[in-house]
């Protein structure tokens, strides 16, 4: 017997219904290219998506084809989400980071028919037009006065794209499961994945991701997403926060950049912001150096990538500010855990809270999670054992884009196989220790990089930490730290050993230290350790 529920399907566009009627007035301030600090209203925003969607139902397009963005965070970028994904469309969003051959792929792949692309990005596209096969036209996220002389064919401003358009448009009754946004995976190995959401899996991630557990986002607040919204959808920011009426700060090309992103939170009184590790190492450091404190922000969810303590600690001593770890994947939407405490955790002193927030933490209602062994045996939350993590939900994909099933990421018995090696504890609080292919194992035995690493990262001197395996006769692996010092800093090999001394177990602390300039990252700000691993694939270790 059914349920007597009225039938309504979960669509984004009613997100955007819900936001106009309730918060019209609010605020939208974004850095653009061609505009150093622009300001509108949600009002403003809705009005021109429903521009933008009638303009796209004239490009001659199909429901369900692809249309990719390569744009930073700003309000038209915004617009394109809603119009795109509201109309029936599919919102492909493409990270302009990646190398040109990478780009060329993933939009040949996703056979995407329209391109938008910020002005920055516009001479990478001229440069590897010819290869897009299925793009019938491109679109420049500027208006008409800063369009620049292009040789693309079939090219025009979104300002122009608009202009002529009603603002009244009746958004499609879809079904809730009709795709609506298209993401690929940052791929250090093998091609990029797409990952291919719909409507009800947004939705039902957004309500998730408001929860008072979890991002406890409320009209009150103000949110600026360092992530990009072409890494997972900024982690579900433009639903999120939209869905309770947050005033959105978006800060455009400059999201690297630690003295603007001050300037921006503490100018906009921005209370909760998203990023990874790195974005954050830039903001502490300048905040550091310049002697400024961060006045009006709360807290900020950081993922990725692991959270190494230090930070933690930084910003709730330097700043008074709350550090929310959460892990995901773009395969989830992406979120999967928080570390946020609960009940039973009240009685941990400073120090402990710390070292909780420094876990990946606990799951979302919605996010089943399980560790197995390598026969596929569940292992018990003890906080001791190790294994494979695997998740299900209904926000986690089914499988890749175009892949029918041969994505390989899926058990038999409809669990998603995370590629991450995690604990997890008696209070169901996850630790991520490496990625499969990362594990470090010496004498047959786990090492966990990642906890090695955030050691490392504790000590004043050390700016960021990476933790390799290298080739060893008697052990198969042994671990070897490199390290990028801090501005000025000194430090050395044997100091960095004695600080890790009694910190982690005798057999973890690395066989060598070695110093570099840089890390090399991925696009989306994780550590490339196939490049390290290269790199240092025939280092000696001392004896
Ligand atoms: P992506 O799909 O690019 O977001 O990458 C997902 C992967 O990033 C995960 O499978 C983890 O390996 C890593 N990751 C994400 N969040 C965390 C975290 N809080 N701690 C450690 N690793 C993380």
């Amino acid at each position: 017997m059914h349920g007597l529920i009225m039938e309504s399907e979960l669509l984004i566009s009613s997100i955007l219904r819900h936001a106009d009627a309730n918060f019209a007035d609010r605020e939208i301030v974004s850095v653009t290219v061609d505009n150093p600090l622009h300001r509108y209203t949600y009002g403003d925003c809705f009005r021109r998506a429903r521009q933008l969607a009638n303009a796209l139902d004239k490009l001659g397009l199909s429901r369900g084809d692809r249309v990719a963005t390569l744009a930073w965070n700003d309000y038209r970028h915004l617009e394109a989400y809603y119009a795109i994904g509201g109309a029936g469309y599919v919102c492909h969003t493409v990270n302009p980071r990646l190398f040109p051959e990478q780009i060329v792929y993933i939009i040949n792949h996703a056979e995407d028919k329209w391109v938008f692309v910020d002005l920055l990005v516009l001479p990478l596209i001229e440069q590897i037009a010819d290869q897009l096969n299925a793009v019938e036209g491109i679109v420049v996220m500027t208006d008409d006065a800063h369009m620049p002389e292009t040789s693309l064919e079939n090219v025009r401003s979104y300002e122009s794209l608009i202009v002529d358009e009603s603002d009244e448009y009746e958004w499609p009754e879809l079904d809730e499961r009709s795709a609506m946004a298209l993401c690929y995976t940052s791929g250090t190995t093998g091609n990029p994945k797409g990952v291919l959401y719909h409507h009800r899996s947004q939705i039902l991630h957004a309500y998730a991701a408001v929860m008072p557990d979890v991002m406890g986002l409320s009209s009150f607040d103000c949110v600026l997403p360092v992530v990009p919204l072409f890494h997972v959808n900024a982690w579900g920011v433009p639903y999120a926060a939209v869905m309770t009426g947050c005033k959105l700060v978006l800060p455009g090309p400059k999201m690297g950049d630690g003295e603007t992103l001050y300037q921006l939170m503490e100018g906009e009184e921005v209370t909760i912001s998203l990023g990874v590790p790195t974005v954050w190492l830039g903001l502490l450091q300048y905040a550091k150096d310049s002697g400024k404190k961060l006045n009006t922000l709360q807290r900020t969810v950081i993922g990725g990538a692991a959270v190494p303590e230090m930070m933690i600690r930084q910003f709730r001593d330097d700043h008074d500010v709350d550090v929310i770890q959460g892990w995901g994947m773009t395969e989830m939407s992406p979120l999967g855990t928080v570390s946020t405490p609960k009940a039973g955790t009240e009685d941990l002193d400073a120090d402990e809270m710390i070292t909780l927030k420094a876990k990946a933490g606990r799951s979302i209602c919605g996010v089943e999670m399980r560790i197995v062994n390598d026969d596929g045996e569940a292992l018990p939350w003890d906080g001791a054992a190790y294994g494979a993590l695997q998740v299900r939900g209904p926000w986690v994909c089914s499988d890749y884009f175009k892949l029918d099933g041969e994505g390989g990421a899926h058990t038999d018995d409809g669990w998603f196989e995370t590629g991450d090696v995690a604990t997890i504890d008696p209070m169901g609080y996850m630790a991520i220790t490496d990625r499969t292919k990362d594990v470090i194992k010496s004498g047959g035995e786990w090492i966990s990089s990642i906890d090695v690493e955030n050691t490392a990262m504790g000590h004043d001197a050390v700016s960021e930490a990476a933790v390799i395996g290298v080739p060893h006769p008697k052990w198969s692996e042994r671990p070897l730290l490199i390290i990028i010092r801090a501005n000025g800093a000194e430090l050395t090999r044997e100091e960095m050993l004695g600080w890790l001394e009694g910190k982690i177990a005798k057999w973890w602390i690395p066989d060598d230290v070695v110093f570099v300039d840089e890390i090399p990252h991925t696009a989306t700000g994780k550590i490339k350790k196939i490049e390290l691993r290269k790199q240092f694939a025939d280092y000696d270790l001392p004896d």
